[in-house]
């Protein structure tokens, strides 16, 4: 569970009127809700946005990205 909110960190959340999601895995190893800028920092697949960042399936690095407010 998230410390500051409450929720599970696998969920995939969006704060700022949806211009940042939660990146399922990012959050968990970080133990807090870690957000990243929607969609840019995503991408898509097909038409599916995809769950993880870009730094997480190709284990690069992101920038820190915020965390839950
Ligand atoms: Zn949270
Ligand atoms: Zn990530």
């Amino acid at each position: 569970m998230c410390p500051q909110c409450n929720r599970r960190l696998r969920l995939s959340l969006y704060i700022h009127d949806g211009r940042y999601k939660s990146c399922p895995e990012c959050s968990g190893k970080r133990g807090i809700h870690v957000y990243h800028h929607f969609p840019d920092e995503f991408g898509w697949r097909n038409d599916i946005i995809q769950s993880w960042c870009k730094a997480c399936r190709t284990h690069g690095t992101m920038p820190q990205g915020i965390t839950c407010p």
